[in-house]
C-alpha cells in the first residue's frame, strides 16, 4: 500500500500576552492583521512545527520565517546546540537522538522556554515553532501558554520521506540545508506519480556537507515509528480543535510551495515582498 505519511506543522498566531504556566514566560504579540486559510485565521506570527522526519517542514518554516519576518525556532536545532555543547545534558542527548527517539518533554520545553525568553529579551514577537510539539503533553502546555491559530499537517509517502532524510545534507559552516535524492516515484495501482528534484548547495557550502547522526536508514524508520506512536495524535488533538489544515506535498519545493501559500492564502503577502525585493 502506498500509504501517506501524515506529518503536522502546526502554526499559531499568539495574539495575547500568556499569563504564564509553570514551564513558559514569554510573551507573543500579534505583528499584523491576520489572514485566513480556508479553515482557520492566523497571524504571520506563526508557530510552525515540524513532525514528521524528511517532510521537509524545516524548510517550508524557513521560508515562511523569511516570508512572514519572525523567527524560525526548531527544537531539533536546539536539541543539537545542547548535544554540541558539552554541557551536562550533552551524552544523555545524544544518546536519545541518536536512537531515533523523543527527548523527555521536561527536557525540551526546558530548551525551548529559555530560547523564547532569549527572544523576548531581544524584543522577538512571535515566531514558528519547527518540531514542537511533538507530544499530546507538550501540545497541551503549549495551549496553556498560547493560542494555536492553525496546524498544516504535510504528507509524504513514506518512501519519500526515507529517501529524502537520507539524501538530507548540512553545511557545516552555515547550517543550510540540502538534498542530494532525486526522488522519482512512478505511478502505480493508482498511486499517482511524483518526482523530487535534489535541491542542491550553493558552491560555498559544497565542500563542507555533513550528514545527521540520525539520518541512517535504521534509525529514520524508527524515527517515523516514534512519529506514528508519539506524534500522529497531536494531529488528533488540532484536528478536534479545528485548527488542522491537511496538505498532500504534490512534489519538491519549487512545486509545493506555490501551492503551500495558495492554501494559506499567503500568495499577496510573497507578491507584495517579491515587488519589494
Ligand atoms: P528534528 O531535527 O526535528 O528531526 O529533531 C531531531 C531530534 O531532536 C528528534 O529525533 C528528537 O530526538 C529531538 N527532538 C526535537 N524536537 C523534539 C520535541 N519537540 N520533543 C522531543 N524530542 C525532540
Amino acid at each position: 500500500m502506498a500509504g501517506f505519511s501524515r506529518c503536522s506543522v502546526a502554526s499559531t498566531a499568539a495574539k495575547t500576552p500568556t499569563s504564564a504556566a509553570a514551564t513558559f514566560s514569554y510573551l507573543i504579540r500579534a505583528l499584523s492583521p491576520s489572514f485566513s486559510s480556508s479553515s482557520s485565521t492566523f497571524d504571520p506570527e506563526t508557530d510552525l512545527n515540524r513532525g514528521c522526519p524528511g517532510v521537509g517542514k524545516g524548510t517550508y518554516a524557513s521560508r515562511l520565517s523569511n516570508l512572514l519576518g519572525v523567527p524560525h525556532i526548531a527544537t531539533g536545532d536546539l536539541v543539537r546546540d545542547e548535544l554540541a555543547s558539552s554541557g551536562p545534558l550533552s551524552s544523555q542527548l545524544k544518546e536519545i537522538v541518536n536512537q531515533g527517539k523523543l527527548v523527555s518533554d521536561e527536557i525540551i520545553i526546558d530548551l525551548l522556554s529559555k530560547r523564547l525568553e532569549k527572544g523576548e529579551a531581544k524584543g522577538e514577537s512571535g515566531f514558528i515553532l519547527d518540531g514542537f510539539p511533538r507530544t499530546v503533553r507538550q501540545a497541551e502546555i503549549l495551549e496553556g501558554v498560547t493560542d494555536i491559530d492553525l496546524v498544516i499537517n504535510l504528507k509524504l509517502r513514506e518512501e519519500a520521506l526515507l529517501a529524502k532524510c537520507l539524501g538530507r545534507r548540512i553545511c557545516s559552516e552555515c547550517g543550510g540545508n540540502y538534498n542530494v535524492a532525486s526522488i522519482d516515484i512512478k505511478a502505480e495501482n493508482g498511486s499517482p506519480g511524483m518526482y523530487m528534484a535534489p535541491l542542491p548547495p550553493p558552491p560555498e557550502c559544497a565542500s563542507k556537507l555533513i550528514t545527521r547522526p540520525d539520518d541512517t536508514e535504521e534509525i529514520v524508520k524508527k524515527r517515523l515509528r516514534v512519529y506514528q506512536t508519539m506524534t500522529q495524535p497531536v494531529e488528533d488533538f488540532y484536528r478536534s480543535r479545528g485548527k488542522l489544515v491537511e496538505f498532500d506535498l504534490p512534489g519538491g519545493i519549487l512545486e509545493s510551495w506555490p501551492k503551500l501559500l495558495r492554501a494559506l492564502n499567503l500568495e499577496d503577502h510573497d507578491d507584495k515582498q517579491s515587488a519589494a525585493a
